[in-house]
């Protein structure tokens, strides 16, 4: 019987994500190749340090206890540039750690995320932003980890936080701010309360943390004593009257959280730090470089606000616009201040 991943939550996480590989990868760029296969050799039986994604990748795993062990919920699958030899050292550590995972893929210089739908993945986590980038351009459900200082808790807990618009939503909204305004989006929302949004590159994943999540309820009714350990917020820089149609859209699509932030432009960092999230997904590079300062956060580059060309056509109308009103505003306040001294003469 072949292995289905159909019902299974499937992620592909590059070694970068998991371990930091700082080291060996400094030795890659600094002395080539053969130096970086010499070190990994030495060192194969060292484990890599945890890297930004580990305690999440390590929590989720450990949700595996809701299923039978020829069955689990949860699928972890290597997805790495290293050739088989050099990622020995990777295995190797995700054993040391007691990782449960057995399935990779050893591709040298390449990143396999081209075999993301054949193997039923519902998100691909690296550190090399250009793999993350080529993977979002095709479709994929991928996110970019950043470094971050991040320290983990000592919980069972696994708090997931995600952004909405361009994340579990695509970027029609987006769009509509960026290229119009805020008083745009929210006329626009309003407008279009009814219909809901077309899906985001990580609303599949969600699903599939909702699907953990009933699991934990099944769990919970046959023993009064289990704690649930999953936990989804959004967190959004939305607000009233545009928060309406975030939650019309997520009960249209199925999909559960159980906690939501409407920030309207408050910091999103200010929160986190507080509700420590064990990762957290933004399409903003802005929002997420500020977060990874205290919290494992991952750059979804999807959608109008990583479209390099057309953020800066954008600006540059701004700054056009901008321009434009300021010369208008001196021109009428000098045929003002014409005026008035017309007007004195005439007294
Ligand atoms: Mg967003």
């Amino acid at each position: 019987m072949p292995y289905e991943v159909a019902d299974r939550l499937v992620i592909g996480i590059a070694s970068s994500a998991l371990f930091n590989l700082a080291d060996a990868d400094a030795i890659f760029v600094r002395c080539g190749e053969e130096a970086y296969r010499r070190h990994q050799e030495v060192h194969l039986d060292e484990a890599f340090a945890p890297g930004v994604a580990f305690p999440f990748i390590q929590r989720l795993l450990s949700l595996n206890d809701l299923a039978s062990a020829d069955d689990p919920l949860i699928e972890v699958i290597i997805l790495s540039r290293n050739d088989p030899d050099t990622g020995l050292r990777v295995m190797r550590s995700v054993a040391q750690y007691g990782l449960d995972i057995t399935r990779a893929i050893f591709m040298q210089g390449q990143s396999p995320y081209q075999f993301m739908p054949a193997l039923g993945m519902s998100l691909f986590l690296s550190a090399n932003e250009d793999d993350v980038r080529k993977a979002v351009r095709q479709g994929m459900p991928a996110g970019q980890v950043l470094d971050s200082a991040y320290t983990d808790d000592d919980s069972d807990e696994l708090r997931i936080a995600f952004d909405f618009d361009g994340v579990l939503a695509d970027d029609e909204s987006e769009r509509v701010m960026q290229e119009r305004g805020l008083q745009d989006f929210h006329r626009h929302e309003v407008t279009n309360v009814v219909t809901p949004h077309n899906p985001g590159p990580l609303r599949d994943f969600l699903a599939k943390i909702n699907m953990i999540q009933k699991c934990e309820g099944r769990r919970r009714q046959e023993d009064a004593n289990y704690s649930r350990r999953v936990r989804v917020s959004i967190v959004t820089a939305r607000s009233a009257p545009a928060h309406e149609r975030a939650v019309a859209s997520l009960k249209a699509w199925g999909v559960t959280v159980n906690d939501a932030f409407f920030l309207g432009g408050i910091n999103k960092d200010a929160i986190l730090d507080i509700l420590r999230p064990h990762i957290f997904f933004d399409d903003q590079k802005a929002h997420v470089l500020a977060t990874a300062l205290s919290v494992p956060s991952v750059h979804v580059p999807f959608g109008i606000v990583n479209d390099d060309a057309k953020m800066s056509e954008l600006r540059e109308r701004a700054a056009m616009t901008t321009s434009a009103r300021s010369e208008t505003a001196v021109s009428s306040e000098k045929a003002e201040n014409e005026l008035f001294d017309s007007s004195r003469a005439d007294t």
